[in-house]
């Protein structure tokens, strides 16, 4: 079956979308544990931090001004918010596509 976080990055499967570029993608949580809970996914499929190798480096890069990008544009860049990864199982993690949880009170 095929991976939920790429059929949403595919548009295959709809989400509230955040952000897009040609990277990565960001939506609103479908549960979300504070007043702002957005994903940020890279559209390329990865698994998980654990997956991750060394041709990865530009990727993570990018993935954090995306985050910087994305909270500038909910407008919590001045009064801050949380990132969490979750990683495999025992870390919590239920969709194995790599993602970033954005989360502001
Ligand atoms: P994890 O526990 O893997 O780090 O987080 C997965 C997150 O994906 C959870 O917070 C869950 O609410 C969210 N989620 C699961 N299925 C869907 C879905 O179909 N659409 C959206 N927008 N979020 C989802
Ligand atoms: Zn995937």
């Amino acid at each position: 079956m095929e991976c939920l976080f790429c059929q949403i990055a595919n548009r295959e499967k709809s989400s509230d979308v955040v952000w897009e570029d040609d990277e990565f993608f960001s939506f609103k949580d479908i549960n979300p544990k504070s007043r702002i809970h957005v994903l940020v996914i890279p559209k390329r499929h990865i698994d998980s931090v654990s997956h991750m190798d060394g041709e990865d480096v530009p990727l993570i890069g990018n993935l954090f001004l995306a985050i910087q990008q994305i909270a500038r544009n909910l407008g919590i860049q001045g009064s801050g918010y949380r990132l969490e990864i979750n990683v495999g199982r025992g870390g919590g993690q239920i969709i194995d596509h790599l993602h970033v949880h954005l989360l502001a009170d």
